[in-house]
């Protein structure tokens, strides 16, 4: 194909010039796509896939119109494509086309929906990593600096970026490359190295935010590095886009409670860990009723806080809000009518807001003194937090601007979109233009009376303009100065010299309307841009009022109840968990860690509620610190630093990954990285190796947790082993979950109660599910043996015959004699003299710093004689 000429000639030239992974280049009415980027675009869109015929050769050819391209470029770019686009413009020459932008998921303006769409920066820095995360449609642009790479991967995960662009030597570590691209779901740009460079990398961020922003700001290198190769990349994607990013807010990681990719995973706040749709605590929670606000209990939920001043005030607003029904309902119908400012801003500075959207902006600040009132009008909100809801919003430059678009805007942008009295001249056209219209519309009906033809009527098409139309039995009585245009079947077409003037006058005032309105609305369009940083303080207002009347809502609805967040510990009265007792008749349970009390081991049966009892905890105790009122009856938190979850690792195992590897793994992180204000929970830890190692590390990790970290810890286990810590770690406790057992069946009562559970129902789990009934007999009949001789035979087929032997305390298979004698126990394959044991123990303790020789030949000497006895 290097021979193409013509068109496809020139798309392959701008193909290879592009830095994209498909082009899309205009010719006139279409955007065409050819050759792979054809192929592959046909393929991910279902798009008709054509040929082109050049040079006796033949393409692949894909094209969609002009009109439709956004549409497409969104369907791409969400796919995870970068797509440069090549315009047409028209020049003295003819056409030329060159590549203006290139569209990529982080810099797709058009996104709507709820979701925020972080484009992320990630760049190692003298042993630590500067980290940004910017929002092209909200404006919002995140910076930190974090130590390790976990630390990146859990504000990663946090931010959930649709884009993010490895630094030089971020590229390099193919693992850490790997998690960042959640193993390929998410786009990792390999951006210019040049872009990532200190000094380049400031000069971006002060050309964007002014000379002295990085030093006001406080940000270090690391994360003027990262926010600087955002900012080049955001320009290389065209114009337009990164002037919609006007502020830079720098975080401090651990101002958030800390959430390590894996717990975030398996809390389920914002998806799945099966990525179903529902179910996760984002799907139950939300009632928002704007995109904004949803996009903000989303940030709330992965970014909980550790400030408690903060989170009081979130609490003391949404307590007023749970308080007042009808002005909650209020506030929430109110804010139904409200679009997404922060969006909204962006397309007006971007170029592309519509009449329908400066429509939205407009309807969207009307209802700011509106909801105003709501709280002002309703004591208990005016004298909550929420009195400051529009506080520093300059509410004049607000009113001005509503009442600009007011004045400007018709309120049916499809019949004229300025309003009468807005600009002179263009009432003048529109004035006349009416009138042209009038004497054409009412044109026929004159025609018909003056000259009797009652089958006449007037119209307008694209190749005849406008005409007189007169059925053919009277064709022949048309009056002179009828030119006749056209011979139809049944009619022809006529026009006058009248018709001709009028319609000229039509055409000049649609043009000049069109014209004017255009630099009208260009000018309107530009206002609204220069007060984007308003409009978005008025979107965030806004949205944290969405977020905190949601929240109440739930609150109100579900019984929650708001948490004091002092104290040493974490105490819940009836506490439940958010997901399951929405579609369970949730039995409630308490909970209790406090300072002489700090690591619960939980026992219960398979199936009993152990799993669900500790996400609910670490739940409860993540709500109490989004400020957010929790599911219980009363509850205290002491607000951790963070919250570590290892839980069943279903998810590594379908991808195929060891999954004692990944479990000791996030064991070690949890190990490491704990303090004595976190929260630690552990689900079933050691699982994934034989029973004597699993039970070991767990042992010793529980020793760890209680002695050196001190974190507070719950730790469901069904080695029922564990429970014995309890009597000699100070502050470890045993709960377990209630099961009673009724004819030998098990029901779960699902209540947590104090002490270790008594025994395991594995079997009777066993027998519930089905399995044979000479499976389960005889697993009883090894369970008891085990219990009380701790070794039991292998039965072979055929009668039984014995063949080899478990011993539980060696955790060793021996040989066995073949014989039915199944109650004698052997570990050697032969029946143990109970003299030799003897022996043997006198051997261990045998004190020989004590011994003479001679006293020790003596010893050994009846030891002999002991053996020989027998
Ligand atoms: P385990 O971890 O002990 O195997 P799970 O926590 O997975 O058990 O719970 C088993 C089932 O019991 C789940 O379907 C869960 O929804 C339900 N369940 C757990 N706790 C409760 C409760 N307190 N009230 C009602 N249903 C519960």
């Amino acid at each position: 194909m290097a021979g193409a000429s013509g068109i496809v000639g020139e798309y392959l030239e701008l193909r290879a010039e592009a830095d994209a992974d498909l082009l899309a280049m205009q010719l006139g009415d279409f955007y065409e796509f050819f050759c792979a980027d054809a192929e592959t675009v046909a393929d991910e869109l279902d798009l008709k896939l054509t040929e082109k015929r050049s040079g006796g050769e033949r393409y692949p050819m894909a094209g969609v119109p002009v009109a439709e391209l956004t549409a497409y470029l969104k369907a791409l770019v969400e796919r995870g494509y970068r797509v440069a686009v090549a315009d047409q413009r028209e020049t003295d020459d003819g056409h030329v086309r060159a590549v203006d932008r290139v569209v990529t998921p982080g810099t797709l303006l058009e996104a709507d929906g709820a979701e925020a769409r972080y484009l992320a920066a990630v760049v190692r820095h003298a042993g630590g990593y500067g980290v940004a995360f910017a929002d092209v449609t909200t404006g919002r642009f995140h910076v930190t600096t974090v130590a390790t790479a976990d630390d990146v991967l859990a504000e990663v995960y946090r931010f959930d970026p649709v884009e993010l662009l490895a630094g030089p030597t971020v590229r390099d570590d193919a693992d850490l490359v790997a998690s960042l691209g959640a193993d390929g779901e998410r786009r990792v740009t390999e951006h210019d190295a040049d872009a990532f460079a200190p000094g380049q990398a400031a000069h971006a961020v002060r050309e964007q935010f002014g000379e002295a922003a990085a030093e006001s700001l406080g940000l270090d290198e690391a994360a003027v590095r990262a926010a600087g190769a955002v900012l080049d990349y955001v320009a290389e994607a065209g114009l337009g886009v990164r002037r919609s990013m006007t502020r830079l807010s720098p975080y401090r990681a651990d101002d958030h409670v800390a959430l390590d990719a894996t717990t975030q995973r398996n809390l389920e706040l914002a998806e799945t860990m099966t990525g179903g749709d529902g179910g996760a605590l984002l799907d139950v929670i939300d009632h928002t009723v704007t995109s904004a606000g949803s996009r903000r209990l989303s940030a709330w939920l992965t970014r909980p806080r550790r400030d408690v001043a903060l989170l009081e005030r979130r609490q003391a607003a949404i307590g007023a809000l749970v308080d007042a029904p009808l002005p909650r309902e209020a506030v929430r119908e109110t804010l139904e009518g409200a679009s997404d400012l922060e969006r909204l801003a962006g397309r007006a500075v971007h170029g592309s807001a519509s009449a329908r959207d400066l429509l939205a902006v407009r309807a969207t600040l009307e209802l700011v003194p509106a909801l105003a009132d709501r709280i002002d009008g309703a004591p208990a909100l005016a004298d909550s937090p929420l009195a400051a809801t529009f506080d520093g919003l300059d509410p004049d430059a607000a009113a001005t601007l509503r009442d600009r678009l007011e004045a400007a805007l018709a309120d049916d942008p499809d019949a004229g979109l300025f309003r009468r009295g807005y600009h002179d001249e263009l009432d003048a056209v529109v004035g006349r233009y009416e009138e042209a219209r009038e004497w054409v519309d009412t044109l026929a009906e004159r025609e018909r009376a003056r000259h009797g033809l009652s089958h006449l009527s007037v119209d307008r098409n694209r190749t005849d303009g406008y005409y007189l139309q007169v059925g053919k039995s009277e064709a022949g009585a048309v009056p002179d100065g009828y030119r006749e245009i056209k011979t139809l079947k049944n009619a022809k077409r006529f026009t006058t010299d009248a018709l001709e003037e009028r319609e000229r006058e039509i055409l000049r005032l649609e043009e000049r309307r069109d014209a004017l309105e255009r630099e009208l609305f260009d000018a309107l369009r530009e206002r609204v841009a220069d007060r984007a940083d308003l409009l978005r303080a008025v979107g965030r207002a806004l949205a944290g009022l969405d977020v905190r009347a949601a929240l109440a809502e739930h609150a109100a609805a579900n019984g929650w109840v708001r948490p004091s967040l002092d104290g040493d510990g974490v105490e819940v009265e009836a506490g439940r968990h958010p997901v399951v007792e929405q579609t369970t008749e949730f039995v409630p349970n308490d909970l209790r860690l406090s300072a002489d009390r700090r690591f619960l081991v939980v026992t219960g049966p398979n199936m009993s509620g152990k799993s669900t009892y500790l996400r609910q905890a670490a739940l409860v105790v993540l709500l109490a610190q989004v400020g957010s009122f929790v599911p219980a009856d009363r509850a205290r938190v002491s607000p951790v630093d963070a919250i570590f979850t290892r839980v069943g690792a279903l998810d590594e195992l379908a991808e195929g990954r060891s999954t004692f590897m990944v479990e000791m793994g996030e064991l070690s992180n949890i190990l490491h990285a704990a303090t004595e204000d976190s929260l630690v929970v552990l689900d079933e830890v050691g699982r994934g190796t034989a029973t004597y190692d699993g039970i070991s590390i767990a042992w010793a990790a529980t020793e760890y947790l209680h002695n050196e970290v001190r974190s507070l810890a719950l730790f469901a286990t069904h080695y029922h082993e564990l429970t014995a810590l309890a009597d000699h770690l100070d502050r470890v406790a045993n709960v377990h979950v209630a099961a009673a057992e009724r004819d030998g069946s098990v029901t779960f009562l699902r209540t947590v109660r104090e002490g270790a559970t008594d025994r395991s129902y594995g079997i009777h789990v066993a027998e519930l599910a089905g399995v044979p009934a000479p499976v389960v007999e005889r697993a009883r009949e090894v369970l008891d043996r085990l219990r009380r001789e701790r070794a039991v035979e292998a039965r072979g087929a055929a009668g039984g015959t014995r063949q080899v032997v478990f011993d539980l305390d060696s955790g060793t298979m021996a040989p066995g004699e073949g014989g039915q004698d199944a109650e004698a126990p052997a570990a050697d394959g032969a029946a143990r003299d109970p003299d030799a044991d003897d022996v043997l123990a006198d051997l261990r303790e045998v004190d020989l710093a004590n011994l003479t020789p001679a006293e020790l030949l003596a010893t050994v000497e009846g030891w002999q004689r002991r053996l020989e006895d027998e």
